[in-house]
Order: structure tokens, then C-alpha cells, then sequence
């Protein structure tokens, strides 16, 4: 068994690792860190959920120069959400140095906040296509030093229409970098990125074998796909279920549907406020919000723990999106399940994609009537974050000790910039919203609100 001892890591690097629960380094980590610390170009292949992003971060970590006060690595993502994840483990792996910084740019967000904390300094720079693309033309943000250049799903980035950006940003680029690619999927198109942005890469596939496949897949014909949608709910019983559509329209009808019959669901589309994504994704990882219907924005990259139904209410165009809309459960080796719903468009579609897959009758599921799905917590959202220097053991003191609230009726809590959102069971969330409205955290006293 090969552990991350064995990969000849800092003593101070590996407490971290062991701190934040990685005992052994996944397949594709122990394959691609030797090869990324030699400083070589790489293309990475290994299937959802298989720890790619401490791949790439591992390396880019152990390298970056404490001295240099520009930034010196570019990771670019397809979506907002999945920067601000990479940023989050960046900033928890980098714990053992001393301040290292981490910067998201993306849009939906203020540019003039972005650049304020760009004047800061950045070691990392994390952003989606064109809002880096903005910050380069208006000379925002200093290229010349970066070294490291990683792009995670970048075959999403071309599906997506952003090859001329990341080319342009590219070109921008020190030719003396180390360039990277990471993916579960690299249709043949990705040709025309990897040979202008690598030079001479080595290539590393993790083949999944087909025992250790962990997540089951179901196809179901049927008619009326809201009926069947609740058949499958109601068949299945999940602790937490992610829903996708392919329109933004179609993500608001279904959440609608889903809540008039009881469920508790959030919805996640690229036609939200930047601010109200944050808070449907937030409400759906700390389980108040246990059903989230989202559009393929929410297929790439996301690691959200526990989420053991993935359905596909519409049938994806693509052999990639497939892969990776399922690949949202299964992760790192739980089990997970995934239910396509077909009508007649949709068996022909699936054929295509994932000809080896067999439908069956939705009648075939026996689904309870008396099932719902509705979160046994809520959120509560308060105006202070890191800015004001509010942290997780803060509210918990305000709520435990001054209001009494039992510590095992806290859920998550979550700390942003300027605001802070912590979730609390339903039973007790009244007494705790009277309490911080009226009392005090950190000395201060702080506007809060309920989410829902
Ligand atoms: P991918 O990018 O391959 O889809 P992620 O990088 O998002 O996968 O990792 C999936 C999950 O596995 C995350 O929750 C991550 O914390 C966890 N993970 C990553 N590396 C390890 C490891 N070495 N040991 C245990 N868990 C790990
Ligand atoms: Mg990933």
C-alpha cells in the first residue's frame, strides 16, 4: 500500500494531510504528483470523484515561492462553483505554509471588490474564462510571473465556447510555465487546446475497472416524466437527490412541481443572481434544501458529500455529460445511484450516448406514497463574515452558551467575506433567530434572516 509518506513529502505537509483525513493518496494523486514535481506538462484522465483536484494542487502547493509577490499559479474553471471549491481546498492544503493567497475571479461578482483583493496580492489565481479575460484587458492582474497554468474540466470550457478566451489568456502566459489538464472525459476536439497550451505532455489515464464502478445506473421508460420523477423519489427515498434538466426554464418548472408536492427543493441555473447561487447551493449541502434541480452547470466538478440520487429528467445530449452528471454520486468510492427518465425522444438520445444501457418500465418501481423529502434543518443567514472576523466557533458560542440551543441541533456553518449562514433544526430555529437577533456575536450585534 503506498501512502503519502512514500511520495516523500514535508513532515509539515503531511501533518496537514493527516489533519484534513487523506490517510493514502487515490490512484490518479499517486500517478501524476511524482510526475507534476519534476515539473512536467500533463494530461490527467481518471473518473469522477477520484480525487483529481489534490492532484493538481498537491504539486502547485509544495512549489509556489513565498518571496514572489505576484501570482505565480492560473487555474481556470468552467463554472463559479467550481472555483470557489478549488479555492476552498487550496486554502486548506496551503494551511502549513504561511500566507499563501487565494483569489477567485468570476462573474456575477463586483470587479471592484475582485481587483481591491488583487491589490492584496495573490499567489493563486482561480477564475472562469472571461471574467479572467476582463481582468487581463482592463490590466487587473499581472500575468508575467504565473508558472503553473491548470485547467480542471477543460473539455467543458471548449463545449462551452470558451477556447478563444483561454487561448488569448494563454498567450499571455510566460512560455516558461508548466502547463496542465485534468478531466474524467477528453473528447477528440481537446486536440486543438492541448497542442497549442502543452508542451510535450506526458499522459496519464486511470482506466476505472468495471467492478469497482460505484455507482449503479438505471433508464426507465415513461410517459409523464413529473409523474415518474415522484415515482423515482418516492422508490428510491434518498437522504439527498440531485435533479437535472437541460434548459434553465425547465429547472424552475420541476422545482415548482417538486414543492407543491411537498418537497423541499433548491434550484441552481445560470439565470440566478450570483448571490442567490451561492445560497441554493448552500441550503442544498447542509441538508436544508434536500432536492436540487440544476441545469449541466451543476454537473462538472462538484464534490458535495452524500448526494446518493442522481436523475437525469431530461436525457443529456452528450456521452460526457452523462458521465459527468452522474458522477455528482460515487465519489471518492461510496456508492451512489443514477436513474435516466426516457420518453420516446429521450430512449432514441440515450441509444446514442450510452447505447449499453437498458430501459426498464417505471411501473416496474413499487414508490411510496408517504415519502417526502423536506430538511429537518434551516438556514439562518447573518451579516457579518470574515471581514468582521466572525468565525465558526463565535456563533456557536453565541447560539450554545447565550441563547442555549443544544450543540447537536447546529448544523453546518459556513463563513463567507460579509456574510456567515448556519444551519439549525426546524424544532429550535425560532428560539435561535430571537436570540441573535437580540444578542451578540463577537461583541457585535448583527442583522440576521431566515433563507428559505
Ligand atoms: P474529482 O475532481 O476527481 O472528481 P475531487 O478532487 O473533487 O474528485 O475529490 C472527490 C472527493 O475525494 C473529495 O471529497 C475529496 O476530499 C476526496 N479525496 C481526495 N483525495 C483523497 C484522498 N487521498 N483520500 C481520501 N479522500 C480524498
Ligand atoms: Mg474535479
Amino acid at each position: 500500500m503506498i501512502t503519502f509518506q512514500n511520495l516523500s513529502l514535508p513532515a509539515n505537509l503531511l501533518e496537514n494531510l493527516t489533519s484534513l483525513g487523506y490517510e493514502q493518496p487515490t490512484p490518479i494523486q499517486e500517478q501524476t504528483i511524482p510526475l507534476l514535481r519534476e515539473n512536467k506538462d500533463l494530461i490527467a484522465q481518471a473518473k469522477t470523484g477520484s480525487g483529481k483536484t489534490l492532484a493538481f494542487l498537491l504539486p502547485l502547493i509544495l512549489k509556489l515561492d513565498e518571496a514572489e509577490h505576484f501570482p505565480q499559479a492560473l487555474i481556470i474553471a468552467p463554472t463559479r462553483e467550481l472555483c470557489e471549491q478549488i479555492a476552498g481546498e487550496a486554502n486548506k492544503l496551503a494551511r502549513y505554509k504561511k500566507d499563501v493567497k487565494v483569489t477567485t475571479l468570476y462573474g456575477g461578482t463586483s470587479l471592484t471588490k475582485q481587483v481591491a483583493s488583487l491589490e492584496k496580492g495573490a499567489d493563486i489565481l482561480i477564475g472562469t474564462p472571461g471574467r479572467l479575460l476582463d481582468h487581463f484587458s482592463r490590466k487587473t492582474i499581472h500575468l508575467g510571473q504565473i508558472n503553473t497554468l491548470i485547467l480542471d474540466e477543460a473539455d467543458r470550457m471548449l463545449d462551452m465556447g470558451f477556447a478563444d478566451d483561454i487561448l488569448k489568456l494563454v498567450s499571455n502566459l510566460p512560455k516558461k510555465r508548466q502547463s496542465i489538464l485534468f478531466s474524467a472525459t477528453y473528447p477528440e476536439n481537446i486536440d486543438k487546446l492541448t497542442k497549442v497550451i502543452l508542451k510535450n505532455p506526458t499522459e496519464v489515464k486511470i482506466a476505472s475497472k468495471e467492478k469497482e464502478v460505484a455507482i449503479e445506473e438505471f433508464v426507465y421508460e415513461v410517459e409523464d416524466k413529473d409523474k415518474a420523477l415522484l415515482t423515482t423519489l418516492k422508490h428510491f427515498q434518498p437522504n439527498l437527490a440531485l435533479i437535472f434538466c437541460n434548459t434553465k426554464i425547465k429547472t424552475a418548472e420541476v422545482s415548482h412541481m417538486l414543492q407543491g408536492q411537498g418537497f423541499d427543493v433548491a434550484t441552481l441555473n445560470g439565470d440566478l443572481e450570483q448571490y442567490e447561487r451561492q445560497e441554493m447551493l448552500l441550503q442544498f449541502t447542509n441538508g436544508s434544501l434536500p432536492v436540487l434541480v440544476a441545469t449541466d452547470l451543476a454537473a462538472r466538478g462538484l464534490d458535495i458529500e452524500n448526494i446518493d440520487l442522481v436523475i437525469n429528467y431530461d436525457t443529456p445530449m452528450k456521452t460526457e455529460d452523462y458521465t459527468h452528471r452522474i458522477g455528482r454520486t460515487g465519489r471518492a468510492d461510496k456508492s451512489g445511484l443514477a436513474v435516466t427518465l426516457c420518453d420516446t425522444y429521450g430512449l432514441g438520445k440515450l441509444s446514442e450516448i450510452k447505447p449499453k444501457l437498458q430501459a426498464k418500465k417505471i411501473s416496474t418501481l413499487s414508490p411510496n406514497k408517504n415519502f417526502y423529502m423536506q430538511g429537518e434543518v434551516a438556514t439562518l443567514c447573518i451579516d457579518g463574515g470574515k471581514k468582521k472576523k466572525v468565525r465558526a466557533g463565535d456563533i456557536l458560542g453565541t447560539l450554545c452558551k447565550d441563547i442555549g440551543i443544544n450543540g447537536k441541533d447546529i448544523g453546518k456553518i459556513n463563513i463567507y467575506q460579509s456574510s456567515s449562514y448556519v444551519a439549525i433544526k426546524k424544532t429550535v430555529i425560532k428560539k435561535a433567530f430571537t436570540g441573535l437577533k437580540n444578542g451578540k456575536i463577537k461583541g457585535k450585534n448583527l442583522r440576521v434572516w431566515w433563507l428559505d
